[in-house]
């Protein structure tokens, strides 16, 4: 039976899905192919009950989202003062691959671009690449309760166009915030960029952090409170590059996208949310999720400021 939510929700859906505006990422050559007109949109409660609209089982790669799962990772890892001297909190107001570190403390400026993700690669544990991807894919799998793999030919397409992602790891390595080979911690960061998930999985993951880091179905502790903490506020300052001022203002929720056109977003306590469609606005955002997170979050004012 349909509930009235579900309407509501899935009006939404079809309102954003006539938007047309954005272009599909084209810099790595195999998500050109994307198709433009997928669109996909699910909502996941606390329980662990869904809403689900449209693409929401079509695989993608996850991208950029995958920064936050190996961000939690490495603060699980290796706790905050490590990572915290390696890696910054604070927005950047710069696009995702901006080649720039803080200019006294030579940091990344925070997890959520490129220079500290790659960073937070390196951090994950395991004794080279390998090792390190598979801990990621084991980490990701708790959250979606199945097993990931990794698209080899987005990889290999990352990997033979990453030169800027290969820049900024020398970058790193040159002020020593790399301990480790540049060119493995790339290797690790393409591949996790490169991880398939639908709009389902990536709810499942968001559901996971609205629920204090116990994944809903399986009850599984995922991540600890205090990285929980970190890693949402980190999201809500961050998640968004150099839209997050604006995402912040409009939605107010702890959210974070990629190029292949996802974004998760978290409501504390109750909901995390998915949507999936690749055209891009020109910070890297997908058009129609932002403009469907906007809707849900204006008509059921889950802006976390909003007075209550
Ligand atoms: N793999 C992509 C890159 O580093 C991820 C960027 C993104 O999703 N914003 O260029």
């Amino acid at each position: 039976m349909r509930s009235p939510i579900d309407d509501e929700i899935r009006q939404i859906f079809d309102q954003c899905s006539g938007i047309v505006e954005g272009e599909v990422a084209t810099y790595i050559p195999e998500l050109a192919a994307a198709d433009p007109t997928a669109h996909g949109l699910c909502v996941m409660s606390v329980e662990g009950h869904s809403y689900a609209y449209g693409a929401v089982d079509v695989p993608f790669t996850v991208q950029s989202i995958s920064k936050v799962f190996a961000y939690a990772l490495a603060l699980e890892t290796h706790g905050f003062e490590t990572v915290d001297e390696l890696i910054d909190v604070e927005p950047s107001g710069e696009a995702f691959n901006e080649l720039s570190l803080d200019a006294r403390t030579h940091r990344p400026r925070n997890p959520m671009i490129n220079a500290g993700a790659i960073t937070a690669s390196s951090l994950l544990p395991g004794d080279g690449p390998e090792q390190q991807v598979t801990a990621l894919l084991d980490y990701l799998a708790g959250f979606v309760d199945h097993p990931l793999t990794v698209d080899d030919r987005v990889y290999a397409s990352e990997a033979s166009t990453g030169h800027r992602n290969r820049a900024i790891a020398y970058l790193l390595r040159s002020v020593d915030v790399l301990r480790t080979d540049p060119m493995a911690a790339v290797d690790v960061y393409f591949r996790q960029c490169s991880v398939q998930v639908t709009a389902r999985d990536l709810a499942l993951m968001a559901a996971t952090l609205a629920n204090g880091g116990v994944q809903p179905t399986t009850g599984k502790l995922l991540v600890s409170r205090a990285v929980l903490r970190r890693v949402l506020s980190v999201m809500a300052g961050c998640g968004m590059y150099d839209g997050a001022g604006h995402w912040l203002t409009e939605v107010g929720l702890p959210a974070k996208s990629g190029v292949s056109g996802g974004i998760l977003a978290v409501l504390p306590s109750q909901f995390g949310v998915a949507s999936f469609a690749p055209p891009l606005n020109e910070h890297g955002n997908s058009v129609r999720g932002v403009a469907a997170f906007r809707s849900l979050s204006e008509h059921y004012g889950s802006h976390l400021f909003e007075p209550r």
